[in-house]
């Protein structure tokens, strides 16, 4: 099996011990119901008894092993086991730290957090400083366009881009004036320190001091999953060059994990199921502007595989909308080979006359892209057309073969890689059997090549484990008779101990496991668990404690056997008689426990 989710495992995520006390994380958490938060990213579908059910965004499937459980605020996969609570689920989904994690469903929730001065965290500090330059930067670059003096050349410019008002508000469009350090003068005046505007990279320094990176341009912010501008892309305003200019990279911002638009096309996506990726910020603007809603774009840098995965979490598939030139089509053939592996199911399009979708709607219109669009080739199509001044000679044509072969390894449906090998087969006219052994020989080849990464060892919750917690966290009864069966045994530490301890304390309340992944883990399988009958969960917890009990007086009697031996080689013979009486009393009592 090629990709999956093992690689997902490895990197499990360690929450750090929270600055902030027990109590206002359980404050925040309380105020947040994880459904929500859950349900604004993930479609899910209810599943009985408070649990809710999706497709997991973490690992690819087709049937549901990911769900969410109401009653006690946990979200657990049965595929990858990944899970958490609200904060954790915000980490993993939105690429966010602890406390962005807090502090957005503190928003939410309308806590208030103990402010700035109040924590210590440079790295946080800096971050939450970037986030306010941000978003200082944007509005003053907003209010410079509208400026009746300052703003004419970027209006007059933005004229010529033909977008609606709404549009240009929408994307929070604005204009960075001339004069050398314009931004740099506001955002002293406005409190920020010269390290932070240097750090945000809108300004950089010579042996004068700090001055605007972007002058005389037309800037497009762009902002993070959350809605937050943290960089921006500088268009100039004339056929100067470079046309684009973007911000450096920031502890906000990077470059290979952003995609323009997502924050702005998340609902759309969720409607559509599947997205457009287009190329430019004027590409995906002129979509939104005609209504078309379920747009992301690269702007300039190569799709990467981190933004591949990004989008896997919101829809399985994509259609990609690049220009039909000689660039356009390599990075679209790329992006075939990256979004494929992501387990999307992927589908492209060339526009004709060789125009990008912003020239073509203006032309002639959005229903003719929506209709091109929803009749976009699947990939196999798509790469095959692309190459056709290769198609010409066999060789040509083994070569393309062998192209898509590497692409199709990457596939993790058999189904449809049978579908696409017979695509192959019929397109480039060579013989279905062939192209299937060839494939075959070549999937065969690569996984047997020496250097494969090898997979992380695979963390699970045991079964029996995890039925024994979820019989307690369902019927909080038996609560009480495990604590009094279990009361004077010397218990293993361990995730199951960690969660009993937590259990008993919090009296049933939820528990939170900051610095224990696998109780953490055990604790979110466990509460993400069909139903047990109360029968079934008192027969679940009877067993389990007699287990637990006959595996510590195994472990005795065989203690105790080992001292028999030794003293039988010592001739210690006084103390035999004593060991045997004890070794007979701890066997009567596994029997009395009854077999496993
Ligand atoms: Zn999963």
């Amino acid at each position: 099996m090629a990709g999956g989710c093992q690689g997902a495992v490895s990197s499990v995520w360690k929450r750090p011990v929270p600055k902030y006390s027990r109590e206002v994380v359980a404050q925040v958490l309380a105020a947040n119901d994880i459904v929500d938060v859950v349900g604004s990213c993930v479609e899910l579908k209810p599943a009985g008894s408070g649990r809710f059910k999706a497709c997991c965004p973490f690992h690819n499937e087709k049937t549901p092993s990911f769900t969410v459980s109401r009653d006690r605020q946990q979200y657990y996969c049965f595929g990858c086991e990944k899970h958490g609570d609200a904060i954790g689920f915000l980490i993993e989904f939105e690429g966010l730290t602890f406390f962005e994690s807090l502090r957005k469903l503190a928003d939410r929730g309308g806590v208030r957090l103990p402010a700035m001065s109040d924590f210590d965290d440079r790295e946080d500090l800096l971050r939450t400083q970037l986030a306010e330059a941000g978003k200082f930067a944007a509005r003053f670059f907003q209010e410079c366009m509208a400026d009746v003096l300052k703003g004419g050349l970027g209006r007059q410019y933005l004229k010529t881009r033909e977008l609606k008002p709404e549009t240009v508000k929408r994307f929070g469009l604005g204009y960075a004036p001339d004069g050398g350090s314009r931004f740099v003068e506001a955002a002293r005046a406005k409190g920020f320190k010269d390290n932070v505007i240097e750090a945000s990279g809108l300004a950089r320094r010579n042996d004068r001091g700090l001055f605007d990176f972007f002058r005389n341009r037309l800037m497009i912010p762009i902002r993070d999953v959350s809605g937050n501008p943290v960089a921006f892309g500088g268009r100039d305003l004339g056929d100067g060059l470079p046309k684009y200019i973007n911000s450096p990279e920031n502890a906000l911002y990077k470059k290979t994990r952003t995609l323009y638009g997502l924050f702005e096309a998340r609902e759309g996506m969720r409607r559509e199921k599947r997205v457009l990726l287009v190329e430019g910020y004027f590409d995906l603007m002129r979509c939104f502007d005609v209504g078309i809603d379920h747009v992301v774009a690269t702007c300039g840098t190569a799709l990467t595989a981190e933004q591949a995965a990004l989008i896997r979490r919101y829809v399985p598939e994509v259609v990609i909308v690049y220009d039909a030139d000689l660039a356009g089509i390599r990075a679209a053939l790329r992006g075939v080979s990256l979004l494929t592996n992501a387990g999307l199911t992927v589908r492209a399009m060339t526009l004709p006359d060789g125009k990008d979708p912003d020239d073509f709607i203006r032309k002639h219109g959005p229903e003719s892209f929506r209709r091109l669009a929803d009749d976009a080739a699947d990939f196999v199509t798509f790469y095959v057309r692309m190459s056709e001044n290769r198609l010409d000679t066999i060789e040509g044509r083994t070569a393309v073969a062998r192209e898509l072969f590497t692409i199709l390894t990457g596939v993790n449906d058999e189904l449809r890689v049978n579908e696409y090998l017979r695509q192959m087969a019929r397109a480039l006219q060579l013989g279905e059997w062939a192209c299937r052994n060839e494939f075959a020989r070549i999937r065969h080849d690569q996984e047997a090549r020496p250097f494969r990464e090898e997979p992380a060892p695979r963390r699970t919750v045991p079964i029996a484990d995890r039925d024994f917690i979820a019989s307690l966290l369902q019927h909080p009864g038996l609560l009480e008779r495990a604590h009094d069966a279990l009361s004077g045994i010397s218990l293993q530490p361990g995730p199951v101990v960690q969660v009993l301890k937590a259990l008993w304390e919090d009296n049933g309340a939820s528990p939170v496991f900051h610095n224990d992944e696998d109780a953490g883990m055990l604790y979110a399988a466990a509460a993400n668990r069909d139903e047990i009958t109360p029968e079934t969960a008192a027969n679940i917890v009877v067993e389990y404690v007699n287990n637990l009990k006959r595996a510590l007086l195994k472990a005795e009697s065989e203690n105790v056997q080992r001292r028999i031996l030794q003293a039988e080689r010592s001739m210690d013979r006084e103390s035999i008689p004593e060991l045997l009486r004890q070794k007979a009393g701890i066997d009567r009592e596994i029997q009395r426990l009854g077999a496993a």
